[in-house]
């Protein structure tokens, strides 16, 4: 927008606090397997209604990474910071975290003895609490978001793997979330439902959710995250938007988008 088509003065606007404040802060994180360092020194940030991107190498510690985050492991040092909560804290209450974060995998394992709409409530009622009418409307809402409201009663073994992925979003984005990580979700999937996750990510993100995923789709990375990060052996090698897939600053990044093509 021009200055002379906006008529109003310049004014400094404090931004709010909260509005300042990431949703996710990692803060120079270490964690080992044995003698295997896998996260050497890791710091990042996850900005409000922002989608980044991690690339990397198989074993470069992308989904350590995330799931340090959800402390599906725990680091050796450093700190992570998760809506307000310390996640690096021994006595952090995993209940609050898993609630305020989403985490979907390459493997949905959606419950097959229960339909679509069940699997969805599982977490509404046992970890929301919510009563059973409740559960139904949220589970019924998110599904409509992935675009699969009419599958409700269907069972996971009468939908594609695509769907059943979408099912797998909609599980975690009934919670609601603040933040929301995805591990290479599509990596199972072959290219055309691949697609129809790919776009139910993309509308998320349009919609203003934060957003962290681990993923191979280099195009699809660099047209709809915000920032891109590129991991090397357990480092933030470069950090930057999408655009910095046609500069690469670094030779191991240059290899690896090579290596893609
Ligand atoms: P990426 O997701 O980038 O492929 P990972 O974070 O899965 O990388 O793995 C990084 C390294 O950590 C690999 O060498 C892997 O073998 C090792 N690793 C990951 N999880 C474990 C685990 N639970 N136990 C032992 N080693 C692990
Ligand atoms: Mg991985």
């Amino acid at each position: 927008m021009s200055a002379i088509a906006n008529p109003l003065p310049a004014v400094d606007i404090p931004a709010s606090p909260d509005a300042a404040a990431p949703i996710v802060r990692v803060d120079q994180i270490y964690k080992s397997f044995g003698s295997n360092q896998v996260l050497k020194g890791v710091s990042f940030e996850v900005a409000k209604g922002e989608m980044i991107a991690i690339i990397g190498a198989s074993g470069s510690g992308k989904s350590t990474a995330l799931r340090c985050i959800d402390r599906l492991e725990t680091v050796d040092s450093g700190s992570i910071e998760v809506a307000g909560i310390r996640v690096d804290d021994p006595e952090v209450d995993l209940h609050k975290l898993r609630r305020e974060v989403g985490i979907v995998f390459q493997s949905y394992n959606l419950f097959p003895h229960l339909n679509v709409q069940e699997n969805v409530m599982l977490a509404l009622r046992h970890v929301k609490l919510q009563s059973k009418s409740d559960a139904q409307k949220v589970a019924l809402e998110a599904l409509a978001q992935v675009g699969l409201a009419e599958k409700a009663g269907a069972y996971p073994e009468q939908l594609s793997g695509g769907q059943q992925q979408r099912v797998a979003i909609a599980r975690s984005l009934a919670m609601a979330p603040k933040v929301m990580l995805f591990d290479e979700v599509t990596s199972a999937l072959d290219p055309q439902l691949t697609g129809e996750v790919l776009r139910v990510m993309e509308d998320l993100a349009a919609g203003g959710m934060t957003m962290l995923l681990v993923t191979h789709e280099m195009g699809f990375a660099k047209r709809v995250a915000d920032r891109i990060i590129y991991m090397h052996q357990g480092r933030v090698w470069e950090v930057g938007p999408g655009s910095m897939l046609d500069h690469p600053q670094t030779p191991e990044l240059k290899t690896f988008l090579a290596a893609d093509m």
